[in-house]
């Protein structure tokens, strides 16, 4: 997700969950009996998280070669797996044209957003696609080391949602508290300086799970009627730029897909990280707003999961301040009509932290909701009918996003 651009930060976050208690079991759904696609795996979540979150992709900022670095990581992770090219040109990449970073710096190397697809195995429906998407790029790094243990036990107890949390000094209580986690960190470790924002749950996990889903896919045999298009976006942290210009440029046509899933921080979300949160807590965004119909077939899926995250649709409010409905890539679909969500497991500590590293991820439950997502996904994609839209389609897909 990226940095709030209206300055404000939020003060509390509130205790408030939305429970979607019953509603999957008194929708009719059809769909066909295909079995969910199993086998989404925790060990391969890590061993390829650890490598795409490492110091040595130094934050993977879109228009640096660190980000091209990162790019040509998801691509060859593609390739190796048999997911087919859907970039331009017959290869997985499409270059973001009209790039600029943010911080109005000038771009040193391309920013791409990757893209393939996993063909579906109906002759009629593979021509539509269900998108899953997730951002590769993050913040880079900075020029001003910091002790890392230091700055977990600070924001653990003064900035507990990390860069959306107000920057303020520790009051005297406070301070007595980060020194004691201090302590009992420095048990474990010594002190070491960190200046990379590794960026592992933002949005590692996103990029990692979109790779582990075309791994269980292309592996089970089990591939769903239409196709699944997998878009690793660019520039997201810039302001949803990758996917701004991969739905302004899809290479498909853009009404062939039929759904979008975005999955963006999914690795974390336990209750030390999150203050209303568990092994069940989910943040769920703009899934009901175009097409109920997408809001309960993706709650079924979720209802036949071993064990069902609960949806918190708090963030999804119109008008909520903290603005995720405009904060996140599926907007970038769900101003073309396409039923969309954005999927999280909450902001924490370490959100556009130096301290957003592989280690403190949850990996048992950042499994089973990237199995979730691919159960989802394979629930749209074998559907007799496409997500029935309850409102018309945005006129003019380029107004201002309102949440
Ligand atoms: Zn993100």
């Amino acid at each position: 997700m990226y940095d709030k651009l209206d300055g404000r930060f939020r003060m509390r976050h509130s205790l408030r969950i939305l429970l979607s208690l019953g509603l999957a079991a008194c929708t009719r759904v059809q769909l066909s009996p295909a079995p969910a696609a199993a086998g989404v795996n925790a060990q391969e979540l890590e061993q390829r998280l650890t490598a795409f979150a490492h110091d040595s992709m130094m934050g993977r900022r879109a228009g640096t070669v660190w980000n091209v670095k990162a790019t040509d990581y998801i691509a060859a992770q593609f390739q190796s797996l048999g997911v087919q090219p859907a970039g331009e040109g017959g290869g997985f990449f499409q270059i973001v044209g009209d790039f600029r970073p943010s911080d109005a710096n000038s771009p040193t190397a391309p920013a791409r957003n990757v893209v393939g697809i996993i063909p579906g195995r109906d002759p009629v429906l593979r021509g539509e696609y269900v998108a899953i998407t997730a951002h590769n790029d993050h913040i880079g790094f900075t020029h001003h080391p910091v002790d890392h243990d230091s700055l977990r036990a600070f924001n653990a107890v003064v900035r507990p949602l990390g860069a959306d949390s107000p920057p303020r000094p520790a009051t005297s209580a406070e301070a007595g508290r980060v020194v004691r986690i201090l302590d009992s960190l420095r048990k474990l470790h010594p002190p070491r300086l960190d200046s990379i924002n590794n960026g592992a749950d933002d949005d590692g996990t996103g990029t990692i799970a979109l790779i582990e889903i075309a791994r269980v896919l292309m592996r089970s045999g089990g591939r769903p009627k239409r196709s699944i298009l997998l878009v690793s976006h660019t520039a997201e942290e810039e302001g949803l730029l990758g996917s701004g210009w991969y739905t302004d440029h899809s290479t498909v046509p853009i009404d062939s897909i039929v759904a979008e899933f975005d999955a963006d921080m999914i690795g974390r979300g336990a209750a030390t990280d999150v203050r209303a949160g568990g092994p069940t807590y989910l943040e769920v965004v703009g899934l009901r707003r175009l097409s109920k119909e997408f809001g309960d077939w993706v709650e079924a899926a979720n209802a036949r999961q071993p064990l069902p995250f609960v949806f918190n649709y708090e963030y999804d409010a119109p008008g909520h301040p903290d603005q995720y409905y405009c904060r996140a890539d599926h907007y970038s679909y769900a101003r073309y009509g396409i039923p969309s969500v954005s999927l999280s497991r909450g902001e924490h500590r370490d959100y556009h932290q130096v301290t957003d590293e592989s280690q403190y991820i949850d990996y048992p439950d950042y499994a089973r909701l990237t199995q979730m997502v691919l159960d989802a996904a394979v629930f749209v994609a074998n559907a007799d009918h496409r997500p029935r839209l309850d409102v018309p389609k945005p006129a003019d897909p380029h107004v201002p996003c309102r949440q």
